[in-house]
């Protein structure tokens, strides 16, 4: 830990957040040196959602790289390649009825987003694009300037434009339609909104905070993208590969994208791989016009294709995920009831949002002390953000959710001793202040 201390850049910030080093993980748990073990809420920020080291993924990496496979082939047809790409067409693709051509545009989350933007942008020949408010799309500077987030947006030192920002569903409460509202502005041609070339939303913002957007809203944005000839967008990285449930997110409100970005869990093994899914028509790249060094991540077109003959093929997923997302939601739904708090989220992303801003993040410490890796969202953090493994067993996710029952009684109890112990501050002060400007007149000097 000291040598992250001394020689990584001061930009470090989970390793501060869960400050131990961690030395192996299995499943639903991480090991630290000291062999402490710990139950994972935050699974790689939705980039584990099948576990850490799925004993059937590694075995098929381990026999791939045995065998002399190949690692890295920039975008050469391989083996491992092909196979990934059979799957995902045989598995998700033909199933679900949808036919994306999938572009490799480099090994993260940001990398697909930035893809889908400039293609927006080149097949409509618009600039503008719309993204909403407390949308995360992730930090090169065309994700970020579509990201809402304050602080992340200050690192660019750049200013960050062609996007226009509109109002996710329910940013102005329950009485506002905000698709309406985007409709008035785009039907109006002296309103300053022109027809942008997509919208970028996410179906439930994970980072911004753990809002879901209704499945009605998300069809009318599709509609609404439509009838002013704008591309959707969708940005599945966080929530997709079976989050919510379903492999893709929008799948329940029956949404058919132009684009889709995938990256986190696609990999299934925590490798890094990015998709950008393109509606075949509007794939109209030159070849090469997109490039990479690190577009063919063949360890993790191995691990991809297993991870989706794994969990999406006889038994899926989302039915499991379905029935643990109810067991954690009803158990949340307790938690705030008793103690103020919110609870927002689809599937296994949850949230539970604390009015007192302060509270998820102090939650996150006293959880970490317990044993329990958890992290916060929301534009002030305020959203204890809980994103377990997909296959965490009903009782590990158990305990999980007992020891967050605790380390909300232990942020609590901290509160009102601080409450206590300024309100006695405050009391002493009075009776110094009192002191002093009776006894000798020195008013308002402290001793
Ligand atoms: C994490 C994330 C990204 C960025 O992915 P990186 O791999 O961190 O670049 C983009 N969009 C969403 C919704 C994400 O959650």
């Amino acid at each position: 830990m000291e040598i992250i201390e001394r020689r990584e850049s001061q930009v470090r910030s989970y390793c501060r957040s869960f400050p131990t080093v961690f030395t192996r993980a299995a499943g639903s748990f991480l090991y630290d040196g000291d062999g402490r073990e710990y139950i994972d809420f935050f699974a790689g920020a939705g980039a584990l959602s099948y576990g850490h080291n799925n004993p059937e993924l590694k075995e098929r990496l381990l026999q791939y790289i045995g065998g002399g496979g190949i690692t890295h082939s920039l975008d050469m047809a391989t083996e491992a390649k092909c196979q990934f790409l059979d799957a995902l067409e045989r598995i998700i693709l033909r199933p679900r009825d949808l036919d994306y051509r999938v572009m490799f545009p480099g090994p993260t989350g940001t990398n697909a987003v930035e893809a889908a933007l400039k293609l927006a942008r080149k097949v409509t020949g618009r600039t503008g694009v719309v993204s909403f408010t407390n949308g995360f799309h992730g930090m090169t500077l065309g994700s970020l300037a579509v990201t809402g987030n304050a602080q992340k947006r200050g690192g660019a030192g750049i200013p960050l434009t062609n996007t226009v920002r509109m109002p996710f569903d329910g940013y102005f409460g329950e009485d506002v339609d905000t698709i309406e509202y985007m409709a008035t502005l785009l039907g109006d041609s002296s309103s300053g909104v022109t027809a942008p070339a997509a919208f970028i939303v996410e179906t439930v913002q994970a980072e911004g905070g753990v809002n879901p957007a209704s499945w009605p809203w998300l069809e009318r944005l599709q509609a609404l993208a439509r009838e002013y000839g704008a591309l959707l967008i969708v940005d599945d990285i966080q929530v997709g590969c079976g989050r919510t449930g379903p492999f893709f997110s929008f799948e329940p409100a029956g949404l058919r994208p132009d684009i889709v970005c995938l990256s986190k869990s696609l990999s299934g093994f925590g490798l890094p791989l990015a998709v950008t899914l393109i509606r075949p028509d509007i794939d109209i790249w030159q070849p090469g016009e997109h490039n990479g060094t690190f577009r063919g991540n063949n360890h993790a077109f191995v691990t991809a294709a297993a991870a989706l003959e794994h969990f999406w093929c006889d038994s899926p997923l989302s039915q499991s995920t379905a029935a643990k997302a109810a067991i954690m939601s009803s158990r949340l739904d307790i938690l705030a009831t008793a103690r103020g708090a919110e609870v927002r989220g689809r599937g296994l992303i949850q949230g539970l949002v604390f009015d007192d801003a302060s509270l998820a993040a102090r939650i996150s410490r006293h959880a970490f002390a317990r044993g329990l890796v958890i992290e916060t969202a929301g534009p002030r953090d305020e959203v204890l953000k809980l994103l377990p493994p997909l296959t965490m067993n009903v009782d590990t996710m158990t305990t999980g959710l007992d020891l967050i029952e605790d380390s909300i009684g232990a942020a609590l109890d901290e509160t009102a001793r601080s409450r206590a112990s300024r309100h006695n501050g405050a009391k002493n002060a009075h009776e110094r202040h009192a002191h002093w400007s009776n006894g000798n007149g020195a008013l308002g000097v402290s001793p």
